[in-house]
C-alpha cells in the first residue's frame, strides 16, 4: 500500500546523524523542516548536505522546508527562579525594562516584556498569554510606556518564555532582521519551500515575496507557505491562500492564541479553504507528541492523524518528534502506518473531498478532472503528469485521482519540491520538444521504475506545445508499448 499523504518530519538533535535521517526516509518522511527559532546557519547547512546526500542515494526527493521564526514576542530578564505571579494580583508589563532595573520599594511587581509595541498593541480588557497560556493576564490599563494588568491565571514566569496577543493587530512585521539573515541564508543554500510564522494577512506574503526577489532574483518563485497561528490570518484566510503558496495548521499557537477548543473546527476550514484553491495544507503541531519520549503514541494521537487525512489534508507534520524526542525514527514509522490505514478507509470515512474552484484555475483544473475521470473508466494503472513548474502535478494532486500521480520534470528545482504533494511520485527526465518525444520519456522512465508492463494503459496530461512552460490543455490514453509513430 503507497501512502499518499506526505509526511513533514522537522530535523533537530535527535535526527542530526545520518543513519537516523536516511532510516526516517525509509521510514516515510517526504519533507525536512529546518526550525529556524533553534540552531546555526553552520548546523542548517550540515542537515541540507545530509539531506541531499540521502536524498540521491535513495533516489528519492526530499523536499527541504525552511521555517523562518518570525516575530516572536517574549518576556525579558527576570531572577533565574522566575516570578511566582496569583490569581487576582495586579502588575505591571513594562517594555525592555529588567525587573532587577525597579525600584526595591516597589509593592507592584513588574515584568519586562521583549513586545515592539506593546502599548500600542492591546486595549483594556485584552487578554495577554505567557508560556504558551499556562498564564493568563488581563490588560487593565494602558499607559504612555507600561501596562497595568490583573494575574487571572497564576504560576511561576520564567525569563524570555513566550507571549501571545490573542485577537491583537500587531504593528510588527511578520519578517524580522533574523528571519531576512535567515531567508539569505536559505535561499543560497537552496531550500526548497520557506514557511512564515504568525502571518497576520496577504501583505505578510507580499512583502517575503519581494524580500526573495531583492536578496536571490532567481529564487523568488520559492513556494512559501503561510503558517496559521493567529486569529488575524483566520480572518484573512481567503486572502492569504490567494498569495500564498499552501498553509500550515500551526495548531500549536493557534490553540494558545484562540482555544483548543475551537482548533479542530478551524483546521477543517483551513483544508477545506486550501483544497478549493489548490494550496498544499499541512497539518502540523502535536501529532505524536507523547512519541518524545515513549516508543507508542497514545490512542488519542492516532486518531488526531488519521482524523487530518479524513479532513483532506495533503501532509502532516512531526516537530520534537523529530527533532529531539527520544523515538524520531519509530515516529515516523507509526506516523506513516497512520496514514495508510486511513487511507485505506478513506472511502468510507473520508470528507468528499473539496474541489477546486475552476474559476479560479480555468482549463487546467478541468484537464485534471478529465484525468481522473478517464483512470476511474478505464481502471488505468497511473496518471503521467509532465511538468516544468509542478504546477500540473499541484492540480492533479487536488483533484485526488484514485491511481498514483506519476509526476515527470526535466527541473531539479521541480524535482526536488514535489515531496511535498499528496500522491505524487515525481521522476526526473530529459527535456521534451514533441508529445513523442516526451511519451517516450514517461515509458522509458515508467517501465524503469514501476512494475507498468507493455499493453496496460496510462492517462497523460500536459500543456501542448511540449516544453511550453504552459498549463495543461490535453488528456491523452496512451497504452504502454503501443508505436508512437504512423
Ligand atoms: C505551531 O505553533 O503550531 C507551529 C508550528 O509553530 P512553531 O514553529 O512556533 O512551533
Amino acid at each position: 500500500m503507497i501512502k499518499k499523504a506526505t509526511i513533514v518530519a522537522t530535523l533537530g538533535p535527535s535526527s542530526n546523524d545520518e543513519n537516523t535521517v536516511r532510516a526516517m526516509v525509509e521510514a516515510g518522511m517526504d519533507v525536512a523542516r529546518l526550525n529556524f527559532s533553534h540552531g546555526t546557519h553552520d548546523e542548517h547547512l550540515a542537515r541540507i548536505h545530509l539531506v541531499r546526500h540521502i536524498s540521491e542515494e535513495l533516489q528519492k526527493p526530499i523536499t527541504i522546508l525552511q521555517d523562518l521564526q518570525g516575530p516572536k514576542l517574549r518576556v525579558g530578564n527576570l531572577p533565574k527562579e522566575g516570578v511566582p505571579l496569583e490569581a487576582g494580583q495586579k502588575i505591571i508589563l513594562a517594555p525592555t525594562k529588567s525587573v532587577h532595573d525597579m525600584p526595591n520599594d516597589q509593592t507592584i511587581t513588574s515584568i519586562p516584556m521583549e513586545v515592539p509595541n506593546l502599548v500600542n498593541s492591546v486595549a483594556a480588557g485584552d487578554r495577554i498569554l505567557l508560556d504558551d497560556g499556562l498564564l493568563e493576564l488581563t490588560t487593565l490599563k494602558v499607559g504612555d510606556d507600561f501596562i497595568e494588568a490583573e494575574v487571572v491565571l497564576g504560576g511561576v514566569l520564567k525569563s524570555h518564555k513566550g507571549v501571545n496577543l490573542p485577537g491583537a493587530a500587531l504593528e510588527i512585521p511578520a519578517l524580522t532582521k533574523k528571519d531576512l539573515k535567515d531567508l539569505e541564508f536559505g535561499l543560497k543554500s537552496n531550500i526548497d519551500a520557506v514557511a512564515i510564522s504568525f502571518v497576520q494577512s496577504a501583505d505578510d506574503i507580499v512583502r517575503l515575496r519581494s524580500a526573495m526577489q531583492r536578496l536571490n532574483p532567481a529564487k523568488t518563485n520559492t513556494p512559501i507557505i503561510a503558517k496559521l497561528e493567529r486569529p488575524r490570518a483566520m480572518d484573512n484566510l481567503e486572502s492569504i491562500l490567494e498569495v500564498a503558496d499552501g498553509v500550515m495548521v500551526a495548531r500549536g499557537d493557534l490553540a494558545v492564541e484562540t482555544s483548543p477548543s475551537q482548533v479542530p473546527i478551524m483546521q477543517k476550514r483551513i483544508i477545506e479553504a486550501a483544497n478549493q484553491q489548490a494550496k498544499i495544507v499541512i497539518t502540523a503541531t502535536q501529532m505524536l507528541d507523547s512519541m518524545i519520549h515513549n516508543p507508542r503514541p497514545t490512542r488519542a494521537e492516532a486518531s488526531d492523524v488519521a482524523n487530518a487525512i479524513f479532513d483532506g489534508t495533503d501532509a502532516v507534520m512531526l516537530s520534537g518528534e523529530t527533532a529531539a524526542g527520544a523515538y524520531p525514527v519509530e515516529s515516523v514509522a507509526m506516523m506513516s502506518r497512520i496514514v495508510k490505514e486511513a487511507e485505506n478507509n478513506f472511502p468510507k470515512w473520508g470528507q468528499p473531498q473539496s474541489q477546486t474552484h475552476v474559476s479560479s484555475m480555468d482549463d487546467a483544473v478541468s484537464i485534471t478532472r478529465a484525468a481522473r475521470e478517464l483512470a476511474q473508466d478505464r481502471q488505468v494503472v497511473c496518471i503521467a503528469v509532465f511538468t516544468q513548474s509542478g504546477k500540473t502535478a499541484l492540480l492533479m494532486s487536488k483533484a485526488r485521482p484514485p491511481v498514483p500521480i506519476i509526476a515527470l520534470t526535466p527541473e531539479w528545482r521541480t524535482y526536488s519540491r514535489l515531496g511535498l504533494y499528496w500522491g505524487v511520485t515525481p521522476f526526473l527526465v530529459p527535456y521534451a520538444t514533441s508529445v513523442e518525444s516526451m511519451l517516450s520519456h514517461i515509458e522509458a522512465a515508467l517501465i524503469a521504475n514501476t512494475e507498468l508492463t507493455p499493453g496496460q494503459q496510462v492517462v497523460v496530461i500536459s500543456g501542448l506545445p511540449v516544453g511550453a512552460m504552459r498549463p495543461p490543455n490535453f488528456t491523452l490514453l496512451h497504452t504502454i508499448g503501443e508505436t508512437l509513430h504512423p
